[in-house]
């Protein structure tokens, strides 16, 4: 049965939080969301947290908040509930015990009464003696007695699964169609373990049926726990719901599967985890736009879209299951446009936290005097990230006296000597002082017009102003960036520039 998008879908999110949420996992709670706001259906977010071992506190707070960064929102969840509250699965362990059980009336699971320890000599035995290793099914033949026996004397147990023994399993998944898998392959799972909590195999194929589930996403490596899964739900009689298991994102080398960390590859950083991508400055429009060409594709001649327009065309059936590496220097070229895209207010508002940060300053402290509403639109067409910004903006924020000028040649004009330059920064400095209004393009004509006088070349005379204003060779444009830095610091600045040049060469003379 295939859902051209016609058919409202249940589908969930169910992460384990045992760390930070990584891009991969973001793709995935991405092509769930767009599937049910594509059908007019329910997106969910259940909390697999049943390992307890590997349960990490601050990871549920970073597996929303990531979800939020994006755009996803959760039509039922741990925070909102829903009809089948609750949706973490550690307060849910009732109805696993339940299933479980019931699954040993039914003959498909049975108790197994095996210690840590006699599990661990087994699989030594069994490496020993060149076998593979796995549950020999020892308990799976235990007597009604034997059984009862144990109890009596109160011996913890799990419940496992009963595979069966001969024949085939066979299941299907959207995009790659029909998979056998030969049962004796199988494992006789554990589904409850002796501390009472389920396993995953359980737990979710459990609440994937009570929750009414349709079709359950995942990335391709649950790809082989699917014919168990399979098992499961047969064996409860219940309907597998469409298995999609999305294809593996790989590192940029293109070799191994994209790791959690951030990976240095000839020198440059790749990032991994979502809130590392919110830190450098991705806008969430970007990464929205960019994640969902990553395994489906949008339009091949269309690589800018609204998510309006994503979720008017996605559809499941036509994701490319095949591995392939993060096309980084896309999502930079998406996040500049991005970028240049927003209007000079919402530029400011979103890069006031980021040089707020990396400048040390208040938001206060940065508005006050209006650079930034003179500077931000004339590095709009410059940035990709929004943590760019403060490198191009730092010089704006100190005082004459902070600025560096420890590389003297930056305020030596083109063909020009110290003397000459110092001689154009004492007019600059001349003329800033009494130009009418002060503003870029004022400042503009009338340096022109003195370069010409000087009879140096515009370039040559504006290189040691840059200099002087800014400390860099690179900075935003000069006559703006004057503008914004107002006619007092300016000339201060530009003054105290030609007072290092004179004093070198006064020293290179005595
Ligand atoms: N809890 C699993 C995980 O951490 C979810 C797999 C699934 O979606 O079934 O990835």
């Amino acid at each position: 049965m295939t859902n051209n998008g016609d058919t409202p879908v249940r589908v969930r999110f169910a992460p384990s939080p045992t760390g930070q949420l990584h891009l991969g996992g973001l793709r995935t709670a991405l092509f769930d969301w767009l599937w049910a706001r594509r059908t007019d259906g329910q997106f969910i977010l259940r909390i697999e947290d049943t390992d307890r071992r590997r349960f990490d506190p601050e990871s549920l707070e970073s597996l929303m908040r990531g979800l939020k960064w994006l755009g996803l929102d959760w039509d039922e969840g741990p925070d909102i509930g829903g009809p089948f509250a609750p949706y973490v699965q550690s307060e849910r362990q009732e109805i696993y015990r339940e299933k479980a059980h019931s699954l040993i009336e039914l003959g498909h699971a049975y108790r197994c009464f095996c210690t840590p320890e006699q599990l661990e000599s087994m699989r030594d035995e069994q490496r020993r003696s060149g076998k593979p290793t796995g549950y020999d099914r020892r308990c799976r033949n235990l007597t009604e007695d034997e059984i009862q026996e144990r109890m009596d004397k109160g011996l913890p147990y799990a419940i496992r699964f009963a595979v069966p023994l001969e024949g085939v399993t066979v299941f299907n998944d959207l995009l790659r169609g029909e998979i056998a898998v030969e049962n004796r392959d199988l494992r006789d799972e554990i589904l409850l373990k002796a501390d009472g909590m389920p396993t995953y195999h359980l737990a979710a194929m459990v609440d994937d049926h009570l929750m009414q589930i349709t079709h359950v996403l995942r990335g391709e490596e649950w790809l082989s726990t699917a014919p168990i899964h399979k098992r499961i739900v047969d064996a409860f009689g219940w309907d597998m719901p469409v298995l999609v298991h999305l294809p593996v994102i790989l590192d940029p080398s293109g070799k191994g599967k994209m790791s959690k960390r951030k990976k240095q590859v000839a020198g440059k950083e790749f990032l991994a985890l979502v809130h590392e991508f919110e830190s450098a400055g991705y806008l969430p429009d970007a990464m929205f736009n960019f994640l969902t060409n990553v395994g489906w594709n949008y339009d091949p001649d269309q690589e800018v879209f609204s998510r309006e327009e994503a979720i008017a065309k996605f559809q499941l059936n036509e994701i490319n299951p095949s591995a392939a590496a993060l096309p980084y220097e896309k999502l930079d070229w998406l996040n500049g446009l991005y970028i240049r895209s927003l209007t000079p207010a919402a530029l400011k508002a979103a890069l006031l936290p980021f040089l707020s940060r990396q400048l040390g300053m208040s938001s206060a402290e940065l508005n006050a005097g209006g650079k930034l509403d003179i500077l931000i639109p004339v590095i709009q067409e410059r940035i990709k990230r929004l943590d760019e910004a403060a490198s191009w903006l730092d010089w704006a924020f100190l005082d004459s006296d902070q600025m560096c000028y420890d590389n003297p040649k930056l305020l030596i004009g083109r063909k020009l000597d110290a003397a000459k330059s110092a001689e154009l920064l004492r007019a600059g400095a001349l003329l800033l002082g009494r130009v009418q209004p002060f503003s870029g393009d004022t400042i503009q004509e009338e340096f022109r017009a003195k370069a010409e006088e000087f009879g140096v070349k515009a370039g040559s005379f504006f290189g040691p102003i840059r200099g002087a204003i800014s400390g860099k060779k690179v900075s935003p444009p000069l006559f703006e960036s004057i503008e914004a830095l107002g006619r007092e610091e300016a000339v201060q600045r530009i003054e105290r520039a030609a007072s290092i040049l004179e004093e070198q060469f006064a020293e290179v003379e005595t």
